[in-house]
Parts: structure tokens; sequence; C-alpha cells
């Protein structure tokens, strides 16, 4: 579907985030037809740009960033000359007023109907003034609909949050308002929805009477590189926890949506968040959380530093980049059923996984005690792979009665490949056209907070260890205690050893 026209205006033009995501992301979309022609793209933040130097940015970010090629055709050239640049401070209300006059002229040379769609690729402290800026430089006197794409991280805690909020909100409407997670994006999250719903095999054994427990997998293969300032001062459970692995926890748990519409499933995902058994006290977060530092360690024959020598960070810091937990949704589907999340930096492997383990069956009466069961699993196989992996009991062909494990193997992105677009096309795509289903509302966001805030107050009052986990490992080994309290262990994630579930 083609999106409505509108200028679309990234605040941080120079910056990270629009070099790696937002260009290309733009990109792809005009590339596949689903960029009406009668768009504009004005790129905004202080550094001087010479409408040349911008294109040239917007050219290399595509050439290092996007799967379509770039430059030298006159289909690139129709494409760059809808990007316009405002070298502007966000503070500078008279500068917002000028771009008002460009943006006024760019809407009459490309016939936009004065949708305006406002991203701010910008540090969060700096949501509220530009909000203010907008409203005070004229921009919001569109004659369409306006916009606000926000990125995380929302807040440093529930107050904060709650802060940043209230100033966007004395500008913007909260359904003008996009939250981005960029995971909810993702294609397999996406799917999460259509697998449970849409499948007879799984919705009736989605409950605590069928499922044993829930592992969710975050793994990243890189420690801070340049963002350790910023990392040192969030860590893996504001980084990650607050908001990629909760998002991921919601989806599997939600209730099935009475009406597939924006609020509909949003309503659902957020009695999730209300039902997550709250840390009451911080023995119990000492006891179902752990949190963990990397070291120095080797990984693929490549020495790698501690996280306390990496760039920008305090020596003496004690900012986790690893944590894993153990969570329960108190609700009648899930009463009893431990949901177990983990994340961290320097882990052997990059990888987004949610495995989903079956009770076992009753003890073999079939086969006699002889053999062992495999329990049954789903593995829904989010990143850097998508696919779908099932694992079943099957009799060894040619034997008698032995029993062996079986795949069903899905993998999407072996067969869609590069095609499948990449989650900031598709929220995007989204924003402009309107649907919010895939952004985090503010009572999901504040919910999450106020679950996290829980486990980050008894870190603070340094309740529960800081465990150290050598960079290129699985992170402290009393992760895998949080499991066999409840006779499980964590399974293997794809690629983690030659026995995974592959
Ligand atoms: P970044 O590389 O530091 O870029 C920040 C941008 O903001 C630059 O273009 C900067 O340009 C501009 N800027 C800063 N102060 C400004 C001001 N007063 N007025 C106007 N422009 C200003 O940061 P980033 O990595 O792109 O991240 C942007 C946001 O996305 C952050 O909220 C971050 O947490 C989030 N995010 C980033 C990533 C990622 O992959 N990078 C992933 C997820 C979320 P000038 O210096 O030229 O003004």
């Amino acid at each position: 579907v083609q999106t409505p026209g509108a200028v679309f205006f990234i605040f941080g033009a120079t910056g990270d985030l629009a070099r790696r995501k937002l260009f290309p992301a733009i990109y792809s979309l005009y590339r596949e037809g689903k960029l009406a022609e009668d768009f504009a793209v004005i790129g905004v933040a202080r550094s001087p740009r010479t409408p040349e130097q911008f294109r040239e940015d917007i050219l290399e970010s595509i050439r290092e960033f996007c799967r379509y090629p770039a430059g030298e055709s006159d289909e690139w050239n129709a494409f760059v000359e809808h990007f316009e640049y405002k070298a502007l401070d966000i503070n500078n209300v008279d500068g917002f007023r000028e771009l008002r006059d460009q943006t006024e002229r760019l809407e009459e040379k490309f016939k936009t109907p004065g949708n305006r769609l406002f991203y701010l690729a910008l540090a969060p402290e700096l949501f509220g003034s530009v909000s203010y800026s907008l409203r005070d430089g004229g921009m919001l006197e569109s004659r369409g609909w306006n916009r606000l794409v926000i990125e995380k991280p929302f807040g440093y805690d529930l107050q904060s949050a709650e802060q940043l909020n209230e100033q966007i909100r004395e500008v913007f409407r909260e359904e003008e308002i996009y939250r981005i997670d960029h995971y909810l994006g993702k294609e397999m999250v996406q799917n999460i929805e259509v697998i449970r719903f849409g499948n007879a095999f799984f919705e009736p054994l989605w409950n605590n009477k069928h499922i044993a427990n829930v592992q969710i997998t975050l793994g990243e293969t890189v420690g801070v590189e340049e963002r350790g300032g910023y990392y040192d001062h969030s860590g893996a459970l504001r980084d990650m926890g607050q908001n990629h692995m909760l998002q991921m926890l919601t989806m599997i748990a939600m209730e099935p949506p009475s009406r597939l519409f924006p609020e509909d499933i949003r309503d659902e995902k957020v009695k999730v968040l209300r039902s997550l058994r709250p840390f009451t006290s911080d023995e119990e977060v000492s006891s179902n959380v752990v949190r963990g530092q990397y070291t120095e360690g080797e990984y693929r024959g490549k020495q790698l530093p501690g996280y306390r020598q990496e760039d920008k960070v305090d020596p003496e810091s004690n900012t986790e980049t690893y944590f894993a937990a153990r969570v329960f949704v108190d609700n009648f589907r899930w009463a009893g059923v431990p949901f177990y999340i983990r994340t961290g930096k320097r882990l052997p492997v990059k990888t987004t996984e949610i495995v989903v383990e079956f009770k076992s069956m009753p003890n073999n009466v079939y086969l006699g005690k002889k053999y062992k069961l495999e329990p049954n699993l789903l593995v829904i196989r989010v990143n850097p792979m998508e696919g779908i992996y099932i694992k079943i009991n099957a009799k060894k062909p040619g034997s008698d009665s032995e029993i062996q494990p079986l795949a069903m193997d899905f993998c999407q992105s072996c067969m869609i490949g590069i095609n499948s677009p990449e989650a900031y096309e598709r929220l995007l795509h989204d924003a402009a056209e309107g649907d919010s289903t895939y952004f985090t509302r503010w009572d999901e966001v504040a919910t999450a907070w106020s679950f996290v805030d829980r486990i980050a107050a008894a870190w603070a009052e340094n309740h529960g260890e800081l465990h150290t986990y050598p960079a290129g490992t699985w992170g402290p080994e009393a992760t895998g205690k949080l499991l066999e309290q409840d006779g499980f262990h964590w399974w293997p994630v794809n690629g983690q050893d030659e026995d995974s579930v592959i």
C-alpha cells in the first residue's frame, strides 16, 4: 500500500540512526513503490550542510546500509530531488519559522496534501523542547495531519518518562504520538500473532496446562561500541528489558484481541504488563533476577576488552551488560508458568529467539521408562534468522522402539532472504499510514517502567550481586540456576553449539 503524501522531517539527520536506518528505509520504500510520489524529506540538525553535502550523506548511507543500489541513475536523481536540509538548533523558534516557510514551499512544489511526520532521531532529553518549538514556530498549522515519531529510550524510569510524556502531550494528542520499539517492526515478532491465532495446533495448547515455560533470549555479540556514555547510564535492563524483552513477552502472552484494530491489540498487551507479578522485596529481586557485566575475554581468536575498559565507561562502573529474569504473568492462562528472559552484550551469538517448551508427556507409558522423551518445543526465530522450528518426537527409522527428536524447520529468511523488509521500513510506513499497532502506547510504556523500576531500585541499593562473565561467553553461571530451581534449563539457541536446536 502506498503511504499518503507527506513531508517527513528527520530531526537528527546527521546522526547515526538516520544514516544507518532511516535514509535506507525511505529509499527502500521508494524503490518498492510504497511511498506516494508527493513526498518530501527535510533533514534537520545543527551542523551546516550544503544541499550537495546532504545529498552526498544520503548517498553514502544508502550505499552502505541499503539493499538497493544507489547513485548515478535517473531514478536516483529523481529520488534525491525530494530531500532538503535545514541547519537548526531545536531551541531556536525563529529557525522553526524559517522551517515552516521552507516546508510550505516544498509542499507546494511536490503538491503534498499538507501531512507532516516528525521523526525525532534525537536524544530523548530534546523531545520536549522540539515539541514546543514545533508548536511555537507554527509548524503544526498544517492542512493535513501531524504525527510525531519518537525513539526509545522513552525516559530513564517511570518518573522521567512521565515528565517527558507530559511535555509531549502539551503539544500532541496520544493518537498523534508513535513511540518506536523497533522490535515490534520485526517480521517474526509480528508473525507471533498469526502463528498463535491462526493455527489450531497452538492456540488450544497455549496455556499453563500444556506449556511448561517460555524462554526469550536476545543476544548481542557487540560490546558498547561508541555508545559507552549512553550505555553506562542505562544498562541492559533499561536499554533492552523495559522495551524489547517485555514487548516480546506481551506478544507471546496476550489474549486474542476481539478485533485487529490497533487499540484492541494494545489493550491486550497492556493487560499482560499489568499482570506481571511485581517483585515486592529486594530479596525477591535477588533470587529472580541475575545481573552481569562482561570482563576481558577472547572470541574467535580475538582479544576483547572488559566493559570497564570500554571507551566512555566509568572504570569502576557497576552497570549491567547482561540480565536474566524469571518472571510470572499472574492471570488464568499463565498461572505458574515461568517466563525466563535474558539479554546481554558480548555473548557468543547474535540472536533473538523465543522458545516455548511444552509439558512432557506422562512418563512414557507406551515405550517404557527406558526412553526419556524430550519435551516438544516451538522456537520462534526473530533475528538474524527468521523462522519457526518445531521439535517433536518420532520413532528412529529402522529401530524397534528407539525415539529421536525430530526437527520441523521453516526458515523464512532462507527463503525470502534479504527481501524481508527491515523493521524501520515497516514502522515508517505504518506511521505514515496512521497504523499505530506496532508502536507502544503510553500506558504500556508506563506499566513496563514500573515493573523494571522495582528491579533497578533493588540494584541501586546494592541488592543482587553483580556477576561477571568473560566477553564471548553465555553470561554469568548464576543464570542457569534461575531455571534449575524449576527443573528446567536454557535450550541452546541457534548457532550456540553443534547440538543446538537447528
Ligand atoms: P546521534 O548519532 O548522537 O545523533 C544525534 C543527532 O541529533 C545528530 O544529528 C545531531 O546533529 C542532532 N542534534 C543534537 N542536538 C541537537 C540540537 N540541539 N538541535 C538539533 N539537532 C541536534 O544519535 P543516534 O544514535 O542517531 O540516536 C538518536 C536517537 O535514536 C536517540 O534517542 C537514540 O537513543 C535512538 N536510537 C538510536 C539507535 C541507533 O542505532 N543509533 C537505535 C535505537 C534508538 P548535530 O550535532 O549536527 O546537531
